[in-house]
């Protein structure tokens, strides 16, 4: 199977297949006509095989072509059906199934055997044998990745996006300075999705200043077992019910003035649950308890205000071991340049969700005698919004390669990309809003939930005013 075999080559080679050319397609699907010519191309080059025959005035498919067309028309509706069932689960309000991080093809079997072990009466049929070829030859790099964010986004970004960012933030630690005993154990759990994650590093009193964090872990032994006991509140710990383990950032050296210098990262098991509300209890009477704090929007998410008292976890927990005592903000800051990324795929994602539901709605809906489609002021919007996404999504793929060149020297093209497309997000699907009218508003139109969902975007993985002043800003003044 070729490298590009991405999803978003996979759309445009069909909507080029069934309108029966580039500029028609590249219309619908809000890319340029070199884009999608570019896709093809790269498709073709990568099978070794021509796909189009462009030598007549309509394109028309070759044999080969042919053939991917009907493995194509699959592959979407499989990930269709994925993703919808994502989004069912976000309407509930409940999350049930991790998709691991960085790319999903690989995953799919193991989504499916989740959900159908989940949802024995509703079972989804795989082409085993594809994925398997998939999953020995796709590349892994951070394009993937965004790639499979964005599309999962564009259904839900509470439901489906969200999901995958966790992982990343830990998976990225680990491989910064995590034990090659850490790595090896935990890495594959992560990428399986058989270990779900939250990431707790926020403080009720505490959002920005990371380096003054104050839970505090400290050295005992319990049960002959060398390690930590945590103790402090952490706040906004989202997917802390239902996750396995939570990477905690916590203060191991008391003195508050080594700031970011006294801070170690930990991964903390506990036990999953399903609740706006858990409690874990170990043994020796350490306590762990968590609420969800009701938010209007990015539901299927909840964020928890924790509760550690004596909390014990194992001195193999450490992450990177005694080497990284105290270095676990930088460890964490890894994670986040990674995490932010990924954000920005989520808001690219979102925003062209927006877009397609927006689109849908205004040539259905008429008024004044004629779908509001017609109207210029309409497609002025529309074209306004798609060019906004258009530049959050050039800018994220161009920190996404970067990343992969060198993830330290990408990471302020990361936090702008970030920057910029959130503010997208919010934009656009503020305009998708307004367009839909009143019924942009109610909860029965996604359009309510993308505007919702979205105003967090600017807020998680670094405040824009973070962000702007203190990584970008001054990211330009040191040269
Ligand atoms: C839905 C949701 C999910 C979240 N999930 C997680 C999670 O899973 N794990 C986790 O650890 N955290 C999580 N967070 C927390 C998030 O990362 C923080 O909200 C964020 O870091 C900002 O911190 P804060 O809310 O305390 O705001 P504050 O830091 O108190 O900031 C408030 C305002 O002050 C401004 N400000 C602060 N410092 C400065 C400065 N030096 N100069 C200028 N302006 C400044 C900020 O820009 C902001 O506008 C989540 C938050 C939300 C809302």
């Amino acid at each position: 199977m070729p490298r590009n075999l991405d999803l978003t080559t996979l759309r445009s080679f069909v909507a080029v297949a069934d309108v029966g050319g580039v500029t028609r397609a590249s219309g619908f699907l809000n890319l340029t006509q070199s884009a999608v010519s570019m896709q093809l191309k790269r498709l073709e080059d990568s099978l070794d095989t021509q796909l189009l025959d462009r030598s007549a005035r309509t394109i028309a498919l070759t044999a080969a072509g042919e053939q991917l067309l009907g493995y194509a028309r699959q592959m979407l509706a499989l990930n269709d059906e994925v993703y919808g069932r994502l989004t069912d689960q976000a309407f509930e309000g409940e999350v049930v199934l991790g998709v691991p991080h960085d790319i999903v093809y690989p995953s799919i079997p193991h989504v499916l055997r989740r959900f159908n072990a989940e949802y024995p009466r509703r079972k989804v049929q795989l082409l085993s044998s594809d994925t398997r070829t998939l999953k020995e030859k796709f590349r892994r790099g951070k394009c993937d990745m965004i790639l499979t964010t964005e599309e999962l986004s564009r259904a839900s970004l509470a439901g489906a996006g969200s999901l995958i960012t966790r992982p990343e933030i830990l998976a990225k630690a680990l491989l910064g300075g995590g034990t090659e005993e850490q790595k090896a154990y935990w890495l594959p759990k992560l990428a399986s999705g058989e270990i779900m994650v939250g990431i707790a590093v926020t403080e009720p009193g505490i959002g920005s200043d990371v380096a003054s964090l104050r839970c505090r872990a400290e050295r005992a032994t319990v049960d002959g077992v060398e390690g930590w006991v945590l103790n402090g509140p952490k706040a906004w710990c989202t997917f802390a019910g239902r996750a396995d383990v939570l990477a905690l950032l916590a203060r191991t050296d008391p003195d508050l003035s080594k700031g970011q210098k006294g801070l170690s990262l930990f991964i903390v098991p506990k036990e999953s649950s399903r609740g706006h509300e858990f409690e874990c209890i170990q043994p020796g009477g350490g306590r762990m308890s968590g609420k969800a704090d009701a938010t209007p929007g990015y539901r299927g998410m909840h964020s928890f205000t924790l509760q550690i008292e004596n909390y014990f976890v194992p001195g193999e927990n450490l992450v990177g071991g005694e080497a990284q005592l105290n270095r676990g903000f930088y460890l964490q800051m890894a994670g986040f340049g990674a995490g932010r990324l990924q954000t920005s795929g989520r808001a690219c994602g979102l925003a062209q969700g927006s877009l397609e539901e927006t689109a849908r709605y205004v040539v259905d809906r008429d008024q004044f005698g004629q779908p509001i489609s017609e109207f210029q002021l309409t497609q002025f919007t529309l074209g306004r919004m798609a060019a906004r996404i258009a530049g959050a999504r050039a800018i994220t793929y161009a920190a996404a390669l970067a990343f992969d060149v060198d993830p330290r020297a990408a990471g302020t093209l990361a936090s702008q990309a970030k920057l910029l497309a959130c503010d997208v997000a919010v934009a656009v699907s503020q305009d998708g809003q307004v367009l839909h009218g009143g019924w942009g508003y109610a909860e029965e139109y996604p359009i309510s939930r993308y505007v919702v969902d979205a105003t967090v975007l600017p807020i998680f993985e670094g405040v824009k005013a973070i962000l702007e002043l203190k990584v970008i800003g001054r990211a330009i003044l040191s040269g």
